[in-house]
């Protein structure tokens, strides 16, 4: 399990529960994955979108659309947050970890050089 390895960078479920996630998952989404290969996945048969649809038991999940903390993120809206599928989901996070990790980094080494 490396689910207790990411940062906080996601929206937990009882945080977008009911209704925003109805919003953004059923009535923006359609039900359907938002991913336009921000997992890193070109989704080349969808030329570029996801589109997976939710099924019983494998609901959307609801991330914000652009990287930001837990605190920044409990307070998104409905235009601020996206709808994604289980993989995608993964691989967003995975992406948005090492995205952060890297300016850790950069901020760590450009301490270092002064
Ligand atoms: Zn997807
Ligand atoms: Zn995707």
């Amino acid at each position: 399990m490396s689910g207790d390895m990411l940062p906080d960078i996601s929206v937990r479920a009882p945080l977008v529960g009911g209704d925003l996630w109805t919003t953004v998952a059923v009535h923006r989404a359609d039900g359907r994955c938002q991913c336009r290969t921000e997992c890193g996945n070109q989704h080349t048969s969808g030329h570029g979108a996801c589109r997976r649809e939710q099924s019983l038991g494998r609901p959307l999940r609801v991330v914000p659309r652009v990287a930001v903390s837990d605190r920044a993120a409990a307070g998104l809206g409905a235009d601020d947050l996206m709808a994604v599928c289980a993989p995608c989901h993964d691989g967003l996070i995975r992406a948005r970890r090492i995205a952060h990790e890297a300016s850790i980094t950069q901020a760590v080494t450009a301490d270092t050089l002064f």
